[in-house]
């Protein structure tokens, strides 16, 4: 069984909430996840977590599902089972990985593993059934006879072969008995048919499965494999090569270890994608390396690759070299990558979106789920949040970008998994240009070592788009972006462009309108507009957009004043053919629904 990530617990209303967080209590690291229209104080755009809440709303049930069974996600519905079968039936066809699915009745009555037989999901109904003092609904014959799931090998194991594994099992429950080869700690309790002379064996060994039909084989995930410095060019290839020079599985291999001088090599991070490892990094010892050895010592000089899984593993692995540059360590357990020296070290800069939880792309969910840092201004790492407890949290002050643009490379170099927040678009006067300007110039500093981190930069769904999508489609023709900030650059820039901008008849969309410290700027800027757009012209003040307490107003460039916006607002400015009208439908507040937008022709 793979490492799972923590389930989802899904519930529909709020009877649900107690069962749900006894379960919590079962994985602490399991998030509560409730349905938006029955959790959501209208008005607030974030529901406290806690004993009346929920951690995370979805909007409706059957996409959320299918979304959390796609993204592997262990589920634990408190619906009846045929909703969850249904809502997950259109991908069950496809033959990818399968997260276990449980439906657990409202008052934890009862405990119905789905899917996910060969992820664990009946490791997780007996877990669940304890938690609330029920038996589970255990369907699966060799689970029922057996007591365990024998095709579902603890994490660090892995099955040869699943066809193999499953005539292997209802041979048994035909009534053959089996002996048990190598260490199978997990089998110890289970009501197997034994026997010392029986035919069929299973056999718990990192050597490859030679298609004995008699044999259930589990590989534990107990080499790894170490390549010098150098050309990585077929990576892959070698790798499987040295393992079938001694006769081991590529099921075996726990992971590939590198030095850190390599790990800014793409070659070497598809070579353990192409594989399904690890890829690690460490620095062989002091004396070893590819040192001579002490004069009067008659042992070898360590080959490079060697040295490094010396330094790397424990001492009791059995290390082979291979050449050339490979080396080969076999321990007699499985090994954990993560204890193997350093992963490569990752910068994720991510967009929330302007604030509610469904305007962040999923690319961004996912790297805040795998983050070990989360960095970013104070207010929007908590609006990122709720962080799991292994989860480190670097909240800073607005103004220190540069610092904490360094501050994530430094974590990121060493190994972290770091994510970068920014509201909006991470890349629109945010924190992206911060990071790569950091980055730009950290190799005339002393930080060459950041170039290896494996950087990338997320998109999120920008304040004007955000507006504008409310407003209608203000931005449907030409426009620009433009922020009234002078922190940064000089205000006669800031004058200069807004005249042009004004002049070339673009829609503008303002950032940073106003502060405390800039009262004067945005009545400025629309003197500006003024001289060249007519005092009708359709203007669009949308205020913590997706957040607590939103508002959208639309008027007009004639009527507008800095007294209607803060810094909290995005302003756009319409073109002379950004046009209104209403339809008789009506909005929230009764009044005619207003629709906004700029047509995509000019006259
Ligand atoms: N990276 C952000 C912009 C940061 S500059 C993005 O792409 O949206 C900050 C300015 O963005 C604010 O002064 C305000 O003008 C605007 N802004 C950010 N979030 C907003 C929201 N939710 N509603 C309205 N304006 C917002």
């Amino acid at each position: 069984m793979a490492r799972l990530m923590p389930p989802a617990i899904v519930i529909l209303g709020s009877g649900a909430l107690a069962t749900a967080r006894r379960l919590q209590r079962c994985y602490p690291d399991a998030r509560v996840h409730g349905l938006r229209s029955r959790f959501e104080v209208p008005g607030e755009a974030h529901v406290e977590a806690g004993a009346d809440g929920v951690d995370i709303v979805y909007d409706e049930l059957s996409a959320y599902l299918r979304e959390l069974y796609a993204s592997g996600t262990p589920i634990i519905a408190l619906c009846a089972a045929g909703i969850v079968i249904r809502c997950v039936a259109p991908l069950l066809a496809n033959k990818g990985a399968e997260p276990p699915v449980l439906a657990v009745a409202e008052d934890g009555s009862a405990v119905v593993p789905l899917l996910g037989g060969l992820a664990g999901v009946n490791v997780m109904a007996r877990e669940i059934a304890q938690a609330l003092d029920v038996p589970p609904a255990i369907t699966t014959s060799g689970e029922l006879r057996f007591g365990t799931c024998v095709l579902n090998p603890p994490h660090g194991y892995a099955l040869a072969s699943i066809e193999q594994g499953k005539r292997f099992v209802s041979d048994l429950l035909a009534g053959e008995s089996t002996r048990i080869e190598g260490a199978a700690h997990w089998l110890d309790d289970a009501q197997l048919p034994r026997s010392g002379t029986a035919r069929r064996a299973i056999r718990v060994t990192p050597l490859a499965w030679d298609g004995n039909a008699d044999e259930l084989v589990i590989h534990p995930r107990s080499v790894a494999v170490a390549l010098a410095d150098g050309d990585h060019e077929n990576a892959a290839q070698r790798v499987r090569d040295a393992l079938a020079t001694r006769g081991l599985s590529p099921l075996a291999l726990a992971a590939i270890v590198a030095p850190i001088s390599c790990s800014g090599d793409a070659t070497l991070a598809h070579a353990a994608d192409a594989l399904g490892v690890a890829l690690r990094f460490a620095e062989a010892g002091v004396d070893a390396g590819a040192s001579a050895p002490p004069v009067g010592d008659a042992r070898p000089a360590s080959s490079l690759p060697r040295a490094l899984l010396e330094a790397a593993l424990p001492a009791q692995c059995e290390i082979v070299d291979l050449s050339p540059g490979i080396a080969l360590a076999v321990a007699a357990t499985p090994i954990d990558p993560d204890t193997i020296g350093r992963a490569r070290g990752r910068l994720t800069v991510i967009g929330l979106g302007p604030g509610s939880a469904d305007l962040m792309v999923p690319a961004a969910r996912q790297a805040l789920a795998q983050a070990t840092d989360i960095l970013g201004y104070a207010t929007y790492v908590e609006m990122a949040g709720p962080f799991r407890a292994d989860q480190r949290v670097h909240p800073t002050d607005n103004r220190e970008e540069m610092q904490r643009a360094r501050h994530a490379f430094e974590l990121a170099s060493g190994g972290r998994r770091v994510v970068m927040v920014s509201s909006g678009d991470p890349g629109v006067f945010a924190m992206a240009s911060a990071v790569l300007e950091a980055l730009d110039t950290s190799s005339t500093s002393d930080a060459p070592h950041w170039a290896d981190v494996e950087l990338q930069i997320v998109p999120g769904v920008s304040a004007a788009m955000a507006t504008a999508a409310q407003a209608g489609a203000p931005l449907g023709h030409d426009f620009c972006m433009l922020s009234l900030s002078d922190n940064l650059k000089p205000w006669a820039v800031i004058e200069a462009r807004v005249a042009l901008a004004a002049q070339a008849d673009l829609v503008m969309a303002f950032y940073n309108p106003v502060s405390r410290a800039r009262p004067w700027q945005l009545d400025k800027a629309l003197d500006i507009v003024r001289e060249s757009r007519a005092p009708e012209t359709t203007v669009v003040l949308g205020r913590d957009i997706g957040r607590p307490g939103a508002s959208l107003v639309s008027t007009t460039l004639g009527k507008l004043s800095s007294a209607d916006v803060d810094m909290r607002t995005m302003v756009i400015i319409g073109s002379s053919t950004t046009r209104v009208f209403s339809t008789r439908s009506q909005s929230a507040d009764g009044a005619p629904r207003e629709w906004v937008y700029t047509p995509r022709w000019y006259r």
